[in-house]
């Protein structure tokens, strides 16, 4: 059976109810049938639920179908995305450790890089996305024990080469972390260029629809092990309603990611042609700086577009304002199709430097492109960016 069959098909085992669906087990504990059970569930001679920080039915369903689709032996669920992300380095990483990552990374990500985990003596090195393997192999000290990158990275869609950076890891033992949220399972298995752990933030497009939050760690059980340790101790544990929510959602990812990826190249390339847009950046357009590899990497392009507009924050306004289908929020990866301005939201606490390295302009436009009718959606941003030159602004 292909993996998206044994997806579809994995689910708790059924109950004396013979439901076809699966049920939610929202319970906080577990019985034990005797107190003998207790004990040996407890020395781990037995292997069952005690607690649902430590384990549950919904939240194991959840990680089984995670692990099924990206070809990997065992994870972990958490509460959010960022839960998953810091659990992955603060069970594997201690003090005078040192982390090589791409500078273009989730916002919460450089936080914990640069401001929490480096209180513990955990130093880091950041490469850009256009770092060749000479500039990667240079930054790998002594020290050096993780590499952690996105790719596409948000909101610029930069690309590390998954490949060229898998054989770095190997080649210096380094363990290989991949935020993959961006492509999800669906369209990029980090772990066939050599990835160890794979993370995601399960409140975009494993849920795709905008309702939970949750993230998840799935790749080799010899780290996986120790971020289990971690979470079980420290509790980020995802809630059995989001994992019931987001197990159910997973069986229609690869349908959903079809339309998001037809629906985003359409109106890339709708956009790219519009004389009024100044830039538009999306993987699978052939004008992107690293198509090629794009195309050895990924199934399709992904959902985000970029776009950028001249005039400023005003004339980004004037845009935003005159949508009329697309909604204005932070967030992404929905079945309806969201505009952000990372500038001025997303990426705001950023310094001047920093945004200009990550391509971060007042004019940019990141759009998470939804599963409405795309003949809409060309129109709504069509309209958008003609009543945004008329506005008098670019005068
Ligand atoms: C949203 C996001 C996260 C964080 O996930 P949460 O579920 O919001 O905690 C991490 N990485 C990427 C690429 C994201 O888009």
């Amino acid at each position: 059976m292909k993996k998206q069959t044994k997806a579809i098909r994995t689910q708790t085992k059924k109950t004396q109810y013979r439901e076809h669906s699966t049920p939610l087990f929202l319970t906080s504990s577990f019985t034990f049938e005797s107190a003998e059970q207790g004990k040996a569930l407890f020395e781990e001679t037995e292997e069952g639920n005690i607690y649902s920080r430590f384990s549950n039915p919904s939240v194991q369903e959840f990680i089984d179908k995670v692990c099924l689709l990206e070809d990997c032996e065992d994870g972990v669920a958490t509460a959010t995305g960022m839960a998953a992300v810091f659990a992955s380095m603060a069970a594997l990483l201690k003090s005078g450790d040192h982390i090589l990552a791409s500078r273009a990374l989730f916002g919460s990500a450089h936080q914990i890089i640069t401001q929490i985990i480096s209180k513990w003596g955990i130093t880091y090195t950041y490469l850009d996305a256009d770092a060749s393997e000479a500039d990667w192999e240079a930054a790998v000290t002594p020290d050096t024990r993780m590499v952690y990158l996105e790719t596409p990275s948000n909101p610029g869609l930069d690309l590390v080469d998954l490949e060229m950076i898998g054989k770095l890891c190997k080649k210096h033992n380094l363990i290989f972390n991949v935020d993959n949220c961006f492509a999800s399972p669906a369209l990029q298995n980090p772990v066939d260029f050599g990835a160890d752990l794979v993370v995601h933030s399960a409140t975009k497009y494993m849920d795709g629809q905008g309702r939970v939050l949750g993230g998840i760690v799935v790749g080799k059980e010899e780290y996986i092990k120790h971020i289990r340790f971690f979470c079980r101790h420290t509790g980020p544990s995802m809630s059995p309603f989001n994992a019931w929510v987001l197990s159910k959602s997973l069986e229609t990812l690869e349908l959903r990611m079809e339309k998001h990826c037809s629906n985003a190249l359409a109106l890339a390339s709708a956009l790219e042609k519009h004389p009024d847009v100044k830039l538009v950046k999306y993987p699978f357009l052939a004008s992107h700086p690293q198509h090629e590899l794009a195309k050895a990497q990924m199934k399709a392009g992904g959902a985000i577009v970029t776009i950028e507009l001249e005039g400023g924050f005003e004339r980004v306004s004037a845009f935003m304002d005159a949508l009329e289908i697309a909604s204005l929020s932070s967030n992404l990866g929905d079945t309806r199709t969201i505009v952000t301005n990372p500038f001025t939201t997303t990426h705001a606490k950023l310094k001047a430097d920093e945004k200009l390295a990550l391509g971060i302009t007042e004019g940019l436009i990141r759009i998470s492109v939804g599963l409405e009718d795309i003949e809409d959606l060309i129109e709504d941003f069509t309209n958008a960016v003609e009543v945004s030159v008329k506005s008098d602004i670019l005068e």
